[in-house]
């Protein structure tokens, strides 16, 4: 296959060590079964193989593979510990040719700027993708945010923003949720903007609908991961009632996507969150377990609950390996690695989470036979949506859910149809390196309109 000729790198990073060494966060549960690569590194493989194909010269791959602004900040706040600890928050902007900045906040200990600068390339190809009016952004804190209450939360979010106001704003950038960040999130978010500039409901996406949020927003990326299989389904020729689906994560886009696809008549076989991971050949009820979870269930407890006929706790590397149509990361980086993608038995992997694929692994992938939809097509329903969002604040008006879902899928069809027809004409490529390619000429494009230089 052309294209190929980059060493695909593969080394897995180990945890970083966290700041923080109160007993609170030290004594968190053990990460399960998710190797991570260097992010930007993969980002950086898969940009370099299309740019080679598009033949882009060196000093233009420079102007849009590096990012325009990055940002760390200290974060120091007094925990229910008494302890002050000191987190890091990072904003980073990677391109702004076709818009405003637009990327998620996450809140996770593993945090760090490598991570924070490739997910931030990565909406920069994504938003550009599916053809909206945004650049590419993304930002996080190193917090160990599933151990902090909402004071402690609400803390760390306003002192972030303080700190980092001066280059938001909703024609500047805008952020949204992401891993462990949620609408109460943005809403304080909007909140701590809005004291030092006025208030900007449009400053943040992925807010509360009392604030305005979108209706169909919160569902969103599960949504146009839904989407994505369609159009991939209806390429291969499977059927849902044929269509066995396993789920790795089961929070925004994990349970979302659940939710939707087993409306379509798909059967979830197994999914898995940082608690453990089950499987059901029966198929295991979302909404039930979507329930348990609100109930303060844990997600491997499930299957002594009632109603959870047939299901069994596995482990994490056996729920990677079951044979299914569709297998869909909704987790966090690095779950696909070369150590387990030859163990994987999926007609199709639809990226739900960002960068959940190493380049070593997407090879392998590719040479099973696993269609691969790309992170940067199948989970961009979320930033569609707060692209919806941010056109109704400008507007102050409020959709119905219905135009909401409507105008996705016709976005998402459009983009998965642009994406193919790529792909075909480029001799076959894979998905991933036809969306980049269409990605990198329209942001090469506005870069070149607007003569090369900076922007917000
Ligand atoms: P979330 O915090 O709501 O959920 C993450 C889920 O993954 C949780 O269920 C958690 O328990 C689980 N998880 C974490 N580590 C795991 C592991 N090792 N094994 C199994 N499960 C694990 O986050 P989210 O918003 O659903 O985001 C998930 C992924 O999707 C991330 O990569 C994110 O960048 C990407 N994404 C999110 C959005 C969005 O709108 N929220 C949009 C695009 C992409």
């Amino acid at each position: 296959m052309s294209g190929r000729g980059h060493h695909a790198p593969d080394t897995p990073v180990g945890r970083l060590p966290h700041p923080d060494k109160s007993p609170r966060v030290a004594n968190r549960a053990p990460h399960t079964g998710v190797a991570e690569t260097s992010s930007f590194d993969t980002v950086s493989h898969y940009f370099d193989v299309a740019a080679d194909r598009l033949g882009i010269p060196e000093d233009l791959r420079t102007v849009v593979r590096t990012a325009y602004r990055e940002i760390q900040v200290q974060i120091p706040v007094k925990l229910r510990d008494h302890g002050i600890h000191v987190f890091s928050g990072y904003r980073v902007q990677h391109n702004g040719a076709r818009g405003p900045f637009k990327g998620g906040i996450r809140y996770h200990e593993r945090v760090n700027l490598d991570e924070v600068r490739a997910l931030a390339a990565l909406m920069t190809w994504k938003t550009a993708i599916v053809n909206i009016p945004f650049g590419g952004a993304k930002g996080g804190v190193n917090c160990p945010a599933q151990d902090l209450d909402e004071t402690e939360l609400q803390l760390i979010t306003r002192s972030f923003v303080d700190k980092i106001a001066g280059v938001l704003g909703p024609t500047r950038d805008i952020p949204a949720p992401d891993v462990n960040t949620n609408a109460q999130v943005m809403a304080w978010m909007m909140d701590e903007y809005g004291k030092l500039h006025g208030d900007a409901p449009a400053v943040v996406t992925g807010k509360p609908i009392s604030l305005g949020g979108s209706r169909g927003r919160e569902s969103a990326t599960g949504r146009g991961v839904v989407c994505a299989y369609r159009e991939a389904a209806h390429a291969l020729g499977v059927r849902p009632d044929a269509t066995r689906v396993v789920i790795q994560g089961f929070g925004n886009v994990g349970s979302w996507a659940a939710r939707i696809i087993t409306q379509l008549g798909c059967r979830l076989i197994g999914v898995s969150d940082t608690t453990g991971a089950l499987h059901s050949q029966a198929g295991i009820d979302p909404e039930a377990l979507a329930r348990h979870l609100a109930e303060g269930g844990k997600l491997v407890d499930f299957a002594d609950a009632e109603g959870a006929i047939g299901v069994e706790a596995i482990t994490p590397s056996e729920l990677m390996g079951l044979e299914c149509e569709v297998l869909i990361p909704a987790a966090l980086g690095g779950a696909i690695h070369v150590a387990n993608a030859d163990s994987i038995r999926a007609r199709m992997v639809i990226e739900g989470a960002n960068n959940p694929t190493t380049p070593g692994a997407d090879e392998i992938l590719d040479a099973n036979g696993v269609l691969v939809i790309p992170d940067v097509l199948a989970n961009a329903g979320g930033v569609v949506v707060s692209y919806f969002e941010w056109v109704q604040n400008l507007q102050h008006v409020s959709w119905e859910e219905r135009e909401v879902n409507d105008r996705l899928a016709k976005i998402m069809r459009r983009a998965y149809g642009e994406v193919q027809e790529r792909a075909k004409r480029g001799d076959l490529v894979p998905l991933r390196i036809a969306a980049y390619e269409l990605g990198i000429e329209r942001v090469l494009e506005a870069t070149r309109m607007r003569g090369y230089g900076g922007y917000a």
